[in-house]
């Protein structure tokens, strides 16, 4: 073979800054590249091998070497594939290569930075030429005398071609590396990269740092000096430690579920998501028709209420690595899960947006979206107590998916559970059928009357959000024999606004926003007109001493006569105000009044203080009581700002001095 020399129709001018834009954050990428293909050329020569094309030793094991050179500033890939003759050099290298690069451009040049392909698939060999001023390459076919080729490229536009020396088959490129590129041969940094990119390759994948001291790695030679049965000396030399290799080539989700222990399962997780906690359970994907795609989904522990619930989900493509959270791909609520999926069908050489309107993507999401309904509605049917047992950890990650996506819920929508005041999980017809029964017994008498009201009531599900500051309705709600569904998750208010759209009788009312029925006494109508006047007495009491024009006051006859005064506010008030908040909370002003209206103090007329108060309304003594019931009210209902805090410690004190005087 005579040297040869040629140039590659690319003008170095023009296409390195613009592949630099494009891998401006993303210049590892190369390792990928260059690893993978030495991978898929050392697949290619098992497959020959099989098909009886060639004939390979038995003990032929494929291996890729990663070798960095930090004083010559080279990083080296060599494998043991297939190789590649002159014609090939020419044909993969000289054309392929570089027609790719070309076409990558082509289509990414007028593209904006948002627009992306996914994990800049594509480029191939020519990366390289990203970080390196040279890159070099050594290959022998597998193919019968055929001669082996030296190649060498500078800048990645001229190129010159000779025979080569190497007498091994396979593939050896080495690059040179520019002076921005130098952190390619630092032995941390490229394992890194290894790591993140090649730790399921199909092949087995070694590191080695060509400068790394002598001595450190004779270290594990010990030697052991045993004195044999003659009572001679001899050296024993134990074994020398073998190298690992860095990456997993079969890894768990390319398994058949059967064949996988739950053990590995964990401790695939432990390994791959660096996560000390257990997974709760998961789901192995396995799909051949009508794509390919396997994967393992984990629902993770969040156990305290530090922990973030977004989780990770890795695409891969054969094995090699693609991204993170690609959202085009997976549906974004899946997202709060860690798991890897790996999809060889996938079309990467496409713009991100392209693959968002691709109608097979949407079937893989879909699929993954089916799958993952199926084994949590399965659960719900066949393992009722762990489903339970989880349900504090799955249900933000559920209703989010009911939320974000019509199809899960439509899936899903008859196995959202509820906690109740009990700690029971019941669904939400079922809590509507317990209320619905109290209501019979309790009805005595039914008059045509009411019974047209009912039709258009609806019905009234209770809930709590805050267990400890709502604990004296909660009490009084056990005491009335009622129930309540405990949702104190942030996603459970958007979750009920989504349930009471889909079920128009249903209407959900936080346990403070009004007084239900149950918890007063039964009214005569002499006893009515007492408690209006009641009421109008105290209400201008009450608005004078709080200075509080507009607060609404309202007399009751409570059951529990040791209540003496409760706030209630209208579910519509309190979502308007939680909105509101969240509103000035995002630094848009709405002033704070707005936040105080629809509140009802509603005073006990069953409680012997109220009654105090009643009695002796035209008492100044009794402003400090009515600031003090005003405050107790409050308090089991929000938080107290700071200032009226500061007055209520104070007031509680002064009380309490009166009664030591
Ligand atoms: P792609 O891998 O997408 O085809 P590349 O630019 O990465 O594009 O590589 C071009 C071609 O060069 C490959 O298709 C392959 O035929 C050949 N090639 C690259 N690396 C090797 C290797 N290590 N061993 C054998 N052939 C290789």
């Amino acid at each position: 073979m005579t040297k040869q020399q040629g140039s590659l129709s690319i003008n170095s001018d023009n296409i390195f800054p613009i592949i630099k834009k494009w891998l401006y954050s993303d210049h590892d990428i190369f390792i990928r590249e260059v690893v993978s293909n030495a991978c898929d050329a050392i697949t290619k020569l098992k497959k020959l091998d099989v098909m009886g094309e060639v004939s390979l030793a038995d003990d032929y094991k494929g291996r890729v070497d990663v070798i960095v050179n930090p004083e010559e500033k080279t990083i080296t890939f060599a494998d043991n594939g297939i190789g590649m003759t002159e014609d090939e050099v020419k044909e993969y290298i000289n054309q392929i290569a570089f027609s790719g690069a070309e076409a990558f451009l082509k289509q990414y040049k007028d593209k904006t930075n948002e627009d992306q392909i996914i994990g800049h698939f594509g480029l191939g060999f020519y990366s390289t030429f990203m970080v390196a001023d040279k890159v070099t390459i050594e290959t022998k076919s597998f193919k019968e005398d055929a001669k082996a080729v030296h190649w060498e490229s500078e800048g990645g536009v001229d190129f010159e071609m000779e025979e080569s020396s190497k007498e091994t088959l396979g593939t050896t490129i080495t690059l040179y590396l520019n002076e921005d590129s130098y952190e390619f041969c630092n032995e941390y940094r490229v394992k890194e990269v290894l790591e993140k990119y090649c730790s399921f390759m199909p092949v087995e994948i070694y590191f080695t740092n060509a400068n790394a001291p002598v001595e450190e790695e004779k270290a594990d030679d010990v030697i052991d000096a045993t004195v044999d049965e003659d009572g001679n000396a001899t050296e024993e030399k134990k074994e020398e430690k073998k190298p690992e290799p860095i990456n997993n080539p079969t890894p768990l989700w390319a398994k058949h579920p059967n064949d996988c222990t739950e053990d590995e399962y964990k401790e695939f997780y432990r390994h791959v998501f660096k996560d000390y906690k257990e997974p709760l359970f998961w789901i192995h994907l396995n799909m051949d028709y009508p794509f390919n795609l396997k994967g393992i989904l984990y629902f993770p522990k969040i156990n305290t209420e530090y922990d973030s619930i977004e989780g990770t989900i890795k695409l891969y493509n054969n094995q090699v690595f693609i991204a993170d959270n690609i959202k085009e791909v997976i549906p974004e609520f899946l997202m709060l899960l860690k798991g890897v999926i790996d999809c060889p069908d996938l079309p990467l050489n496409v713009s991100r947006s392209a693959l968002q309107n691709d109608g097979f993507v949407k079937k893989i999401s879909d699929y993954i979206t089916k799958k993952v309904a199926d084994k949590l509605s399965g659960m719900y049917k066949v393992e009722r107590e762990n489903y339970e047992k989880y349900w504090d950890d799955i249900n933000p990650f559920i209703k989010y998916g009911c939320l974000k996506d019509d199809k899960f819920r439509e899936k899903m929508k008859d196995f959202v559970i509820f906690k109740n005041l009990e700690g029971k999980y019941i669904t939400l017809p079922e809590y509507i059928e317990a209320t619905k029964k109290d209501v019979v017994e309790d009805a005595t008498v039914e008059t045509t009357e009411t019974a047209e009201n009912k039709e258009e009531k609806k019905d009234s599900v209770y809930y709590v959000t805050d267990e400890v500051q709502q604990s004296q309705y909660i009490n009084m709600f056990k005491e009335a024999g009622m129930d309540a569904l405990i949702l104190t998750h942030n996603i459970d208010q958007p979750f009920i606004s989504q349930l009471e759209q889909s079920l128009e009788h249903v209407k959900f009312m936080r346990i403070d926003a009004d007084l239900t029925e149950g918890f007063k006494e039964e009214v005569s109508k002499e006893d009515e007109e007492t408690l209006k006047t009641k009421t109008d007495a105290l209400t201008e009491k009450f608005r004078a001493v709080l200075g509080k024009e507009k607060l609404e006051v309202k007399v009751e006859k409570l059951k529990n006569e040791n209540v003496s005064s409760m706030i209630t506010l209208s579910e519509e008030s309190r979502r308007m105000q939680d909105m509101m908040r969240m509103y000035s909370m995002n630094g848009m002003n709405m002033g704070t009044d707005m936040f105080e209206t629809g509140e009802t103090l509603v005073l006990n007329a069953n409680n012997n203080l109220v009654q105090y108060v009643f009695d002796h309304k035209d008492e100044d003594g009794v402003n400090i009581i009515c600031e003090q019931l005003y405050d107790l009210a409050l308090i089991s209902h929000k938080q107290l700002s700071a200032e009226a805090m500061t007055k209520f410690i104070q007031r509680s004190n002064e009380i309490m001095m009166l009664l030591a005087k």
